[in-house]
């Protein structure tokens, strides 16, 4: 690989009597890194190094060079981001063939200009563990919520599937804390799954009691052909290969299994409204499908994609949306934690049974006006499993 680096070790800086001012300030990492308004190398405090550095984490010794010491830090980093850039979907990989679309100070989302696919380049991608995706106390306060309410909120979910596929196994890819496989064993599927996260896998088999594993999804040992319906929610936007997971899912689909999945849509009404402030651009978030990319990389993959809707989270609209402006009022907007997000749902959701059927009835007749009137910001693809 091209060697982007500028990236000192503590002491080297300290011995040149550079920086060393303070370390406290500086990223949590012994690396001095140049700034773009200074000459010298200094310790940057500066946004825009973060995402690079992030990247180095662990290996940034290796990669010191004196003689790139003339650059600035936002020259190295466009360097390198060029240097790793690829399209997973069309396979471009000519540089000028792609741009930046937008950028924040810690990543930057580019499209590639042959396919539109928009993605998150390597480069700025740290490596996320979702073993701790979530706390003990959001498990706490999940636990404190309503799940017969949870539950029923993925049955019109269900119902959706269940015209194309009604009943036989269903394996759902990254299960959260189960509210949706729960809703699928309600409806009479033979159900299964895997999740990563260590709590939420505690939750969906300790208090939902569902078969889920706690795994890797390519070290479960699944047998070939024999699953009907693989659901994703919420799944590939994470995933940095996401063709080897299609490839994956492919392999465990029986003849014609159905294969659902929602990933946040970048043409959709709320991406376009929204722009950079669009909630879904997130550096965790690597993958920015449109109804084209997504149906090129499933058939790339052996699938025939049957239908694409907009869809909306309404609970996270509650959640992200509805709760921030109310703590921006209060002037908390600053601190708020998933585990704030989960209380504010429970304390909305704290009603008599009668209000939640009601809610629940309201939700589904909502969301499904909205996705007809392509009103959302992510879509769910339907496809069956090419013979
Ligand atoms: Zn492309």
């Amino acid at each position: 690989m091209n060697n982007p680096g500028v990236v000192a070790s503590d002491a080297k800086v300290r011995r040149n009597g550079k920086g060393g001012k303070n370390r406290s300030n500086v990223f949590p990492l012994d690396v001095g890194i140049l700034h773009p308004d200074h000459p010298v190398m200094v310790w940057s405090k500066h946004p825009s190094c973060k995402g690079f550095v992030q990247k180095f984490r662990g290996t940034s010794f290796r990669y010191i060079q004196k003689s790139h010491a003339f650059l600035t830090c936002r020259k190295l980093l466009s360097l390198h981001v060029m240097a790793d850039m690829h399209c997973k979907v069309c396979g471009n990989v000519e540089q000028q063939r792609f741009q930046q679309v937008y950028a924040f100070p810690t990543f930057e989302v580019w499209s590639c200009t042959v396919c539109n696919f928009h993605f998150v380049p390597p480069a700025f991608t740290e490596l996320v563990s979702y073993d701790h995706y979530k706390t003990k106390a959001e498990q706490e306060t999940v636990r404190q919520g309503n799940d017969w309410l949870k539950i029923q909120r993925h049955k019109s979910r269900l119902r959706k599937i269940n015209r194309l596929q009604h009943g036989g196994k269903l394996f759902d890819l990254g299960v959260g804390w189960g509210h949706f496989l729960a809703a699928a064993r309600d409806m009479g599927y033979n159900v299964s799954g895997v999740e990563l996260s260590e709590y939420q896998w505690e939750y969906a088999t300790r208090d939902l009691g569902l078969p889920v594993e706690h795994m890797n999804f390519f070290d479960l040992p699944a047998s070939p052909g024999s699953t009907d319906v693989i659901t994703m929610w919420d799944v590939l936007e994470h995933i940095e290969d996401a063709g080897a997971v299609l490839d994956r899912i492919h392999d465990m689909l029986c003849k014609n299994g159905l294969l659902v999945l929602q990933v946040p849509q970048i043409d959709s009404y709320i991406s376009k409204k929204t722009r950079d402030k669009w909630s879904m651009l997130s550096h965790t978030h690597v993958n920015y499908f449109s109804p084209s990319t997504i149906t090129r990389l499933l058939q790339d993959h052996g699938f025939e994609v049957l239908k694409i809707r907009s869809s909306i989270e309404l609970k996270l609209l509650l959640m992200y949306v509805i709760y921030p402006r109310k703590r921006k009022k209060q002037g908390t907007a600053d601190s708020i934690s998933s585990d704030d997000r989960q209380h504010y749902f429970n304390k909305v959701t704290n009603r008599p049974k009668w209000i939640l059927r009601i809610a629940v009835f309201l939700h589904d007749v909502i969301y499904d006006l909205l996705s007809l009137l392509n009103i959302g910001e992510e879509m769910v693809v339907y496809a069956r499993k090419k013979a």
